[in-house]
């Protein structure tokens, strides 16, 4: 595969390891351009895991949030394909959230005060699809 790749944040919580989330592989500037944005993004993706295994749900959209509006400094840029694959690998780790939490409030044994979350996320979901 040409580009990134991607791996699930499994229980991995090494910041600089061989396990970031969204790992180099090639991009047309070698990643000279983005690197300072991958960083923060797969930062924010260990930081969002973390809180999604925790539950603490709100924690969890907001760092994506932020590891998107990262995207945006990029996305005019050269490097604007490298932009996409990680808005992509973003939106990937915000439908984990969304489905988790839709499963939570719906069925018989609702959680409904994960309700608002699932509202945030059911926002977030859809502004990252309108996007992509
Ligand atoms: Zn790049």
């Amino acid at each position: 595969m040409k580009g990134w790749i991607f791996s699930r944040t499994k229980a991995s919580r090494e910041k600089n390891g061989p396990s970031d989330p969204i790992q180099f592989v090639s991009c047309q500037f070698n990643g000279s351009k983005c690197v300072n944005q991958r960083a923060k993004i797969n930062q924010c993706l260990f930081k969002s895991h973390d809180s999604f295994v925790d539950k603490e749900y709100d924690d969890s959209i907001e760092e994506l949030k932020t590891a998107y509006a990262a995207t945006h400094d990029i996305l005019g840029s050269p490097c604007a394909s490298c932009a996409q694959l990680f808005r992509t690998r973003i939106t990937q780790s915000m439908e984990q959230i969304h489905g988790e939490l839709h499963r939570m409030t719906t069925g018989f044994f609702r959680w409904d005060c994960y309700k608002p979350s699932y509202e945030v996320a059911n926002t977030m979901i859809n502004e990252f699809r309108k996007n992509a």
